[in-house]
Formats: structure tokens, sequence, C-alpha cells
């Protein structure tokens, strides 16, 4: 690997640990010509999974996508940052567990529906709310009541 700072292709590795993320390896390199240091992050490469919108049209999914939702779902409720991320790990990996390379987005939503619902009550309804794009009162409230009388 080249060296950032001279350009010399001619560095070694002289830490290598897991990143916080745990989804990753960080590696401290060390440049033989400069003396300088840096470091790398080298990460498994995913199969992209696409994800087909209510349109038809494509996209590649995106857990920060999801990640964003559930967030604002969980906003000013009593829900630690570890379990909105074992939630969406959850969901993650049940979506992964399909083993499709297209996944419909609503099926992606009734996902995260499920896992949300064990999260948190009032975030469930609000993603719920956002998520089936409730048009009317009536729609919004049988989900409410299906949910009380759980
Ligand atoms: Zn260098």
């Amino acid at each position: 690997m080249k060296c950032p700072f001279c350009s010399v292709d001619n560095t070694r590795v002289i830490d290598s640990r897991p990143a916080d993320d745990g989804d990753s390896i960080r590696r401290r390199r060390q440049c033989d010509a400069c003396g300088r240091r840096f470091t790398t992050y080298e990460k498994v490469e995913t199969i992209p999974l696409i994800v087909i919108k209510k349109d038809k049209n494509r996209e590649t999914y995106d857990r920060r996508k999801i990640e964003a939702g559930v967030i604002k779902s969980c906003h000013k409720r009593p829900v630690s940052a570890e379990a909105v991320t074992k939630c969406i790990d959850d969901i993650e990996n049940e979506i992964f567990n399909l083993e499709v390379k297209e996944v419909d987005s609503t099926q992606i939503g009734e996902i995260v529906m499920d896992k949300i619902k064990d999260l948190d009550q009032v975030a469930y309804v609000r993603f719920a709310s956002v998520y089936r794009e409730f048009k009317d009162v009536n729609t919004f409230m049988d989900e409410l009541t299906k949910l009380l009388s759980q």
C-alpha cells in the first residue's frame, strides 16, 4: 500500500485490531521511506442487495436509511443507543438471511416494524404511521387498537 504522505509503496503493518464497529479491522501502518504512520480500515466486501421500491425502481440497500428511520421513531423515547443498534442489527440479519439479491421495500418495512415493536411501542406506532403512509385516521387507529389489545 502506498504511503499517503510520500507515495512510496513501502509500508508495513505495525498493529491490527478490530475496529469499534466490529465489522472491520483497523491497521496501523508505517512507511519505511518517510517513517510516518497512518491508519487503514479493512472491511469484508458485502454483496450488494438491491431494494425494489414501490415505484419498481431499484436502489442499493443502505443500512443508514433504516438506522435513520429507527432513530427518528425513537426520538425522546427511553431507548438506549445500544438497544437501537441491536434492533438494526436484528433487522439487517433478517434481511440478509432472506438470501435474495433483490428485496421489496415493503418486505423490509415489515421486518423493521416487527423488530421495532419489541423495541418501543411508541416508536413502533410512529414508524408504522410513516411507513404505511396512512392516508386516514381509521387505518392509523386500527393499528393502534391492534397494538393496545396485545
Ligand atoms: Zn512515506
